[in-house]
């Protein structure tokens, strides 16, 4: 069950509470609903409380990053609330893009030869793609919003999909990866990464892989991982006691030998994400993707964002949840739009220029409640409005005075 935040008259966090004695308290006029997403009610009268530690837990992802919060009880660790929080990456990418070619075009009409002027920029140190930064940037947002609402103790995030540190020393040194369950699931993080997580024979996709030996054990193949590759069931079978290069696959055995590189590039967002948690001074917690599965797997639970959020680090071994808990689903939109006008498909000026996005009080993008007392679209309707220029704005396909709204909820940057 989503528990209910809850915040005191001085607006500190207390301990999150069942939505049925929220209820209670809206009902008896105690409390009052603060904000509606994440669903938050504030206490009219209490001062301070008692508080269990609560540990907020991240697993990011390049789509869909999961945020779950785990109470430590006397009973165990629970999730109390879970949320799902779906990134922008690919429509900054594509906005920058478009604004990029139409400027370029823009730039080279009619105009004189000018000498090519290209590498005279700098980058800061740490510097993200702007695709990449919106995803740290979404994620430390909803860490701060949780972090006054709820009495956090501790983060913790998974910031590899694998042990690098071990991976590199086992491929330079040979270590053999035989020291435990948990190593084999690191393994086969890697082996996923570094083949692309598809057959390295038949390239075959979305079947499950078997981890395979290069050189076979019965031909003095070794466990290091760097004679370790994937295959499907049937290449597995058909090439049995042969070696990759005999089976008709020498690329194989080369790229076995190249140990993964960009592996660091890849976790570069997380890895940013770290350094900004850590900036709230909490202890931040770390864990491998190869560890979380481990976790989530060994608890029987089913794959999903949220319950991988649960499942991170040495702590999400014994956490305990239900399956049919029914995330938040939070959706990253950005909040305007920095075009003063929109351009036709050359990038001329094809509208006029924009208007205040703001009026009577009114924000496009809040969530309002209309009540209308007369006329076709009598009734009440909910929905987010559109600013215009009369003072009527655009809701649900058609318009409504300012005097009938109510704000439900102030547009922030995220649908729900
Ligand atoms: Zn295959």
């Amino acid at each position: 069950m989503q528990r209910v935040l809850v915040i005191d008259k001085h607006k500190r966090p207390l301990m999150p509470c069942h939505p049925a004695r929220s209820r209670e308290l809206l009902k008896a006029g105690k409390a009052a609903v603060f904000r509606r997403f994440p669903f938050t009610i504030i206490l009219k009268e209490r001062e301070g409380g008692d508080t269990q530690p609560v540990a907020l837990k991240i697993d990011p992802g390049s789509k869909t990053t999961g945020l779950t919060l785990v109470a430590d009880f006397q009973t165990g660790k629970q999730v109390i609330w879970a949320a799902e929080l779906t990134h922008r990456g690919q429509a900054i990418r594509d906005a920058l893009l478009s604004r990029r070619q139409q400027r370029r075009s823009r730039r080279q009409r009619k105009t004189r030869y000018r000498a090519a002027r290209f590498n005279n920029r700098r980058r800061a140190a740490g510097w993200l793609a702007p695709s990449l930064q919106s995803r740290v940037e979404n994620i430390s947002t909803w860490v701060v919003r949780l972090a006054w609402k709820c009495p956090l103790a501790s983060i913790s995030q998974e910031l590899v999909r694998f042990d690098m540190q071990l991976m590199q020393n086992a491929e330079i040194s040979g270590i053999e990866y035989q020291q435990g369950e948990l190593q084999g699931y690191e393994v086969r993080e890697y082996l996923l990464e570094k083949w692309g997580r598809q057959c390295a024979y038949c390239g075959v996709k979305d079947l499950p892989l078997e981890v395979e030996h290069i050189i076979p054990k019965t031909r003095g193949g070794s466990h290091r991982v760097s004679n370790l590759s994937l295959a499907c069931h049937d290449c597995n079978k058909e090439k049995g006691t042969q070696t990759a290069a005999e089976f008709g696959h020498p690329e194989v055995q080369a790229k076995a030998k190249q140990p993964l590189r960009d592996a660091a590039a890849v976790n570069a967002t997380r890895w940013a994400l770290f350094e900004r948690l850590k900036l709230t001074g909490l202890p931040v917690e770390s864990g491998t993707g190869g560890r979380t599965k481990f976790n989530r797997i060994h608890h029987g639970y089913p794959k999903a964002h949220w319950i991988d959020a649960a499942c991170v680090g040495e702590s999400g071994g014994t956490v305990k949840l239900s399956a049919t808990h029914r995330p938040l689903l939070i959706k990253a939109t950005g909040r305007q739009s920095r075009q003063m006008t929109r351009p036709d498909q050359y990038g001329f000026p094809r509208t006029a220029a924009k208007i205040s996005s703001t009026a009577y009080g009114f924000k496009t993008g809040d969530l309002v409640q209309a009540i209308v007392p007369k006329g076709k679209h009598a009734g009440t309707h909910v929905g987010r409005v559109a600013i215009r220029k009369r003072p009527s704005f655009a809701l649900k396909g058609f318009d409504v005075h300012p005097k009938y709204l109510k704000v439900l909820h102030r547009s922030d940057g995220y649908s729900y």
